[in-house]
């Protein structure tokens, strides 16, 4: 099974802000001698990297037309809806077509039933068709620079792990097997709940801190130092001035937008209802995001602007000068 998929001919339907440059990677680092056949809705973005790539990327006129052309296909889509519509459209969708020995995997971040669903219906449609959810994560700039994470939804055994290691490679850093179908969603929406408690948790620590009397430097150093050290607040610090590279230095411009953690936050506190854990700070956290995509101040921007919306001072620098 594993040799069967070369990627001499690849599709990629969905090419937002994720899937252009994770295409772009494909194209300029595949074999020479690959295809690329691509698909979105909004045409003007396919003319563009067809423009691109002359010779290397080709035009699909839709999921269908792509899935026809292309052995391995690789869908990055916004929401579970969209990816419904991709593979099990009756006219145009990637199953409307014969997908079997095919290799096909979702890197959209979904929720879990909406993956198995299209999977079963792989599996009893086209036996010998190969379904992977594979979400990401490092967002738009880790798309760029090709550093990504690939959360695999299946076994270290899994026959096509070879293949969708050097696959992920070409567009990331680390893929991770996770288990089995519908755990790379899993992992990818535990690990986004864990990371937006902590942006909340790290906001309000540090207002608390700073409404104290303390410099956000030195409580940066505290936390790094202490029993609260985490990537939020190292890497992602949602308080401007204090690491140079957190989005929130830039005025929360680059980053994981808001909205997009209301959405992976409102999967995982599904995802937790329906396996049954108890989830104390899942309605807050979640009402917090929802809250915050709303609010002017801080819609369209980088989910650490939570701090904003709780009312954080962004100007204590003023302060700490002596103005
Ligand atoms: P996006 O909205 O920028 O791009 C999605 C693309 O899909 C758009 O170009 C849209 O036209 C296209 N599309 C929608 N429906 C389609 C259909 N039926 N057929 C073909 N194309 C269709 O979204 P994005 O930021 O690229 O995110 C894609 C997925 O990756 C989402 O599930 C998101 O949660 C996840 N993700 C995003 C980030 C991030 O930082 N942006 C990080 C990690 C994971």
């Amino acid at each position: 099974m594993a040799d069967t998929h070369q990627f001499s001919t690849l599709g990629f339907i969905g090419l937002g802000a994720m899937g252009k440059p994770m295409v772009v990677h494909l194209a300029n680092k595949l074999p020479p001698e690959s295809k690329l056949y691509v698909f979105d809705v909004f045409e003007k973005v396919v003319d563009d990297l067809v423009a691109e790539y002359p010779g290397r990327i080709y035009k699909g006129t839709s999921a269908k037309d792509v899935a026809q052309r292309s052995e391995t296909i690789i869908t990055m889509v916004p929401e579970g809806a969209h990816v419904r519509s991709v593979y099990l459209d009756p006219q145009n969708g990637v199953c409307s077509t014969d997908i079997s020995g095919k290799l096909l995997i979702d890197c959209s971040t979904i929720d879990t039933a909406t993956s198995l669903a299209v999977k079963d219906h792989i599996n009893q449609n086209f036996p010998t068709a190969s379904f992977y959810d594979s979400p990401v994560s490092g967002g738009v700039v880790g798309a760029i620079k090709g550093t990504i994470a690939f959360f695999l939804g299946c076994a270290e055994s899994d026959p096509n792990l070879k293949h969708l290691t050097y696959l992920a490679t070409l567009m990331g850093k680390q893929i991770i097997p996770c288990g089995g179908p519908s755990l790379g969603l899993a992992a990818k929406l535990s690990n986004n709940y864990l990371s937006g408690v902590i942006a909340i948790a790290c906001s309000e620590a540090f207002d608390m801190g700073m409404r104290s009397g303390l410099d956000p430097r030195v409580l940066y150093k505290v936390y790094g130092a202490g029993t609260a050290q985490n990537a939020i607040c190292d890497k992602f610090c949602p308080v401007p001035d204090v690491y140079p590279e957190a989005p929130s230095t830039g005025g929360y411009k680059q980053g994981f937008k808001v909205e997009l953690m209301k959405k992976d936050f409102g999967l995982a506190v599904d995802m937790a209802k329906r396996v049954g854990s108890k989830n104390v700070l899942g309605d807050v956290g979640l009402e917090t995001y929802e809250n915050a995509s709303k609010d002017p101040q801080c819609r369209g921007l980088d989910s650490r602007v939570v701090y904003r919306y709780l009312g954080g001072n962004e100007d204590w620098q003023l302060k700490s000068n002596g103005a």
